[in-house]
């Protein structure tokens, strides 16, 4: 079992303090979501555990089965086998989503370890094929032209051909139809299992309608102020925030 501990994490954009003290564990096995009001710093979390350099970790600590993440360089964090899945997916020109693919899983791998082409093709096959993806996507250049919800299934693709420890899914479900939507959740769930956690970011309930998730934490104000179950995310579809912002007495 591997445990991704966030502790005590306060960071600054612009000399703005913007998350006060998040605390959090998530252990394989186990899929976490984060809900919260807009701006209440969830894409923040994200981009600090993932060392956008705009983020300033002012305390506390990010450890991966106790090693500090904020110490290691991106690079090193996504080797490590955390994986981070943009609220605004970038376009790379000049390379195609084969390659880049091929790429990004040999660059976690030893020389003497490397992917064969074989292999590649087999699990590239079969991951689209799980995400209905038309076969022409591997050869399209990254992101180019890709449409919202080509962008979102395409990071799903890329969830499953790199088999990360932990996920970190920023708002995944933004702008999808209800059949992307669901194309999204089963690829997230055929990751579940022992060897994987995830921690999904998401302003509304309806992703957890298809994957329902261990552990739901509310954040505001820059902290997780709430911690329960799937319930959790149904209460707050019917009530809102502002009903447990109350009961919390924060001023929300
Ligand atoms: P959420 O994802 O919960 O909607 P964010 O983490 O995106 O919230 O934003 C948290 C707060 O940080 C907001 O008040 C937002 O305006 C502010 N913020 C985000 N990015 C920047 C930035 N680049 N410069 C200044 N403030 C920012
Ligand atoms: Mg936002
Ligand atoms: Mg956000």
């Amino acid at each position: 079992m591997a445990t991704l501990e966030i502790k005590d994490l306060h960071v600054t954009i612009e000399d703005k303090e913007i998350l006060k003290g998040v605390n959090l564990t998530i252990n394989t096995g186990e899929v976490h979501a984060i809900m919260g009001p807009n701006g209440t710093g969830k894409s923040t979390l994200s981009a600090a555990i993932m060392g956008n350099p705009n983020y300033t970790v002012t305390q506390g600590q990010v450890l991966f089965d106790g090693e500090n993440v904020l110490e290691m360089a991106v690079d090193e964090r996504a080797r490590l086998g955390l994986f981070l899945a943009m609220q605004y997916p970038s376009e790379i020109p000049g390379i195609t989503n084969a390659e880049f693919l091929r790429a990004a899983i040999n660059a976690k791998r030893a020389e003497d370890d490397k992917i064969s082409v074989m292999q590649f093709i087999k699990q590239l096959d079969k991951n689209m094929e799980l995400l209905s993806m038309k076969e022409e996507m591997a050869e399209r250049y990254l992101n180019e032209g890709f449409s919202g919800g080509e962008k979102k299934r395409n990071e799903i693709l890329q969830l499953l051909m790199l088999e990360p420890t932990f996920a970190i899914l920023d708002e995944i479900d933004s702008g999808l139809d209800i059949d992307a939507l669901k194309v999204v959740a089963k690829g997230v769930n055929s990751m579940r299992g022992e060897k994987f956690g995830a921690l999904i970011i998401t302003h509304y309930q309806r992703l957890l309608d298809y994957i329902t998730p261990d552990v739901v934490h509310i954040m505001m104000e820059g902290r997780v102020v709430k911690t329960g179950g799937a319930d959790l995310a149904k209460r707050l579809e019917v009530e809102g925030y502002a009903n447990i912002a109350d009961e919390l007495g924060i001023d929300y």
